[in-house]
């Protein structure tokens, strides 16, 4: 079937990775553009594999090129609800060439072609050609395939233009949709080569973490192929609406995870998050210092407020992990209005790349738009603290609110003991002393950052910073 590729073919290939030192050019990714985009049409020329721009032999070793890939199918039972489903696909089968390194979806994607295969004769007419072998034998109903690679700069940028706008379309869809409006929820476990633990709960108001599956997809995915990685999850009892906690998810997701978790929150990073595989769009982030949440997404290359950039906190949290204060989350999941909803969405959310804030502009609410800071406002806990404080972003009254919960503080004449009822409480707009003669202050469970000292005589204020 594969005799005229130059590489091999299989399974086995699948969890390859392509090392920089290792790889002959990068295709799209961080450092370029690209796209792909499958789309159901009526008529194709079956088998014909077209490839514009330079092909393989006319680049140069170690360079990043533009890169599209673009397939059409045509099948009597074929529908556009399923684009989405075939075109996930593309990133699990073309990993299948030996050689050959696919990541991500939709214009996230990021491939790479390794030394061996370069120097084996490999070109793109053989990524057409093995996806349209592959596809075909999994999904029989699609009758005839074309597939067109392009790396022309040109048509590269016109192209995810274009796709940009067919992903609108479709995860415009699921935003018509909420949690309570069905009964049935679905799991994936496509992730699983590389995640053994991880379990995508897809909602319609939360799509999988990789931003390429919609509750619709995932409907349409888990009816043309029932014994594939997409299933129905009945939600059964909510146990928590704002949470979005729901016992027949935990049971599955226990289920899934072989036992690993029995407990997941859809709509909270505290305490049951979802968990993370490695392809998120973004990760949302407690930042303990201030008590809030801060987002970043892949295509951010600097320093986040916790002082390390995306790359680092993906690996702490990637691999099936479910770790308390990070969760990873599709760009979508910003716009639904069950955002983060029980740790207060957007009101807490305290920091996020300009890029990012700018792409959602249209959803995050108007009176905070401009108290979030990015990274061209402040990315050190101190100024972010400052930007807040000015802006007069809400997080400010909840400082305020829980200030009194959590600081216990003990007088005597020479001492105060602040002592913390919840672990990494941060925060003490003011700090109390007597007005005279020598003190001391004992933290306990706590930390302060506290820039004003108020000393306090009957109720009478004195300000000495
Ligand atoms: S991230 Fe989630 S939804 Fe996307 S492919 Fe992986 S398991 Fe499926
Ligand atoms: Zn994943």
């Amino acid at each position: 079937m594969f005799e005229d590729i130059p590489v091999d073919v299989g399974h086995v290939y699948e969890g390859e990775r392509i090392r920089s030192a290792n790889m002959f050019v990068e295709l799209a990714g961080p450092k370029s553009v690209g796209a792909e985009l499958l789309r159901v049409v009526e008529k194709v020329d079956d088998g014909k594999i077209e490839v514009i721009g330079p092909d393989t032999d006319e680049m140069i070793e170690g360079e990043s090129y533009k890169f599209v890939l673009q397939v059409n199918v045509q099948g009597d039972l074929l529908e556009e609800e399923i684009e989405g489903v075939l075109e996930t696909k593309i990133h699990e089968l073309s990993n299948y060439i030996q050689g050959y390194m696919h990541l991500n979806h939709r214009d996230q994607i990021w491939c790479r072609i390794s030394k061996e295969a370069f120097e084996s004769g490999f070109k793109f007419k053989h990524i057409g050609k093995v996806l349209g072998i592959l596809l075909k034998e999994e999904f029989p109903i699609i009758q005839g395939i074309e597939i067109k690679i392009s790396t022309d700069p040109k048509e590269v940028e016109k192209f995810v233009e274009k796709a940009m706008e067919i992903y609108e379309k479709r995860d415009a869809m699921a935003r018509e949709l909420s949690d309570e409006d069905v009964d049935v929820f679905y799991g994936c476990v496509m992730c699983q080569s590389f995640a053994p633990t991880h379990v995508c709960i897809v909602s319609p108001d939360r799509s999988g973490l990789c931003g390429a599956l919609t509750w619709f997809d995932c409907r349409a995915s888990a009816k043309i192929d029932p014994e594939g990685p997409v299933f129905e999850v009945n939600k059964g009892n909510t146990l928590d609406d704002v949470r979005g906690e729901y016992d027949n998810v935990n049971d599955v997701v226990a289920d899934k995870s072989q036992g690993t978790f029995n407990r997941v929150y859809l709509h909270s990073v505290f305490e049951y998050p979802h968990t993370s595989c490695g392809c998120f769009e973004a990760v949302a982030f407690y930042i303990p210092d201030l008590d809030g949440i801060g987002i970043v997404d892949r295509s951010f290359k600097g320093e986040t407020p916790l002082g390390v950039p995306f790359s680092s906190m993906a690996g702490q949290c990637s691999g099936g992990k479910q770790v308390e204060g990070f969760t990873g989350i599709c760009i979508e999941y910003m716009r639904s209005p069950k955002f983060l909803q029980a740790d207060g969405g957007y009101e807490r959310v305290i920091w996020l790349p300009k890029e990012l804030k700018d792409l959602l502009d249209d959803f995050i609410p108007e009176e905070i738009k401009d108290k979030i800071p990015t990274e061209e406002d402040a990315t050190k806990i101190k100024d972010i603290k400052e930007f807040l404080s000015k802006a007069d972003h809400p997080i400010i009254i909840r400082w305020e609110e829980t200030e009194a919960e959590k600081i216990e503080t003990k007088k005597s004449d020479d001492e105060i003991v602040m002592e913390s009822t919840i672990p990494q409480v941060a925060y003490a707009p003011e700090i109390s002393v007597p007005a005279s003669g020598e003190f001391r202050i004992i933290l306990k469970n706590a930390k302060i950052y506290a820039e004003k000292v108020i000393i306090r005589r009957n109720e009478n204020k004195f300000d000495k910073s």
